[in-house]
């Protein structure tokens, strides 16, 4: 099966409007990668549009992006019914296609958002080691050198910016954390 039907042979694609596959510049250096569309994601067809897309358009515009100089894609293309937490067998099938995605775009540096994205990215992006990573709240602000198909990326992880919208005390932590990123998308930043 290639990566489109491997979405479509999830349960999840049948229940939701649009397969959400990304936003932003293709040819940028930094790709924000996120969880899964939300409800007005799965309407739209576009990642990040409510209240938390709002809110990371925000985050950015304060170290100078914007969705010219990024992509943002997310772990799973649909939406898990109600927002529950993907499943394991969910991010198996969705992933393939995120790699590809990896592979064409070759980003220089990787912003995951929360927990799914990041446990990703450090069980190798290997669905079956991310249980056993540490949490965004332990990693957040660290920058990893990863190793994906023979690319060397820059991977920090962020607080998701829907968690921040409910935990202000976050927010503190997120401005230090986006100084790291404001140094990587200076070296990095195509003008
Ligand atoms: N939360 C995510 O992780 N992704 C989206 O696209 C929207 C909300």
């Amino acid at each position: 099966m290639d990566e489109i039907e491997l979405v479509k042979s999830t349960d999840i694609f049948k229940n939701c409007k649009n397969i959400v596959v990304g936003r932003g510049n293709l040819n940028a250096n930094i790709l924000f990668i996120g969880e899964a569309p939300g409800k007005n994601e799965d309407i739209q067809g576009l990642p990040f549009v409510g209240a938390a897309g709002k809110n990371l358009d925000k985050l950015l515009a304060k170290v100078g992006l914007t969705t010219d100089n990024i992509y943002i894609a997310n772990i799973l293309k649909c939406r898990p019914p109600e927002n529950r937490n993907p499943t394991t067998e969910e991010i198996k099938k969705h992933t393939p296609w995120l790699m590809k995605q990896i592979r064409e775009m070759k980003p220089k540096v990787i912003c995951s958002l929360g927990n799914y994205a990041t446990k990703f990215f450090f069980g190798s992006c290997n669905p079956d080691n991310m249980k056993k990573q540490p949490g965004i709240t332990q990693v957040h602000g660290k920058i990893q050198i990863i190793e994906i198909d023979g690319m060397t990326i820059t991977l920090i992880p962020l607080f998701h910016p829907a968690a921040i919208i409910y935990n202000r005390n976050l927010t503190t932590e997120w401005k230090k954390d986006m100084e790291i990123v404001k140094q990587e998308v200076l070296q990095h930043k195509k003008v």
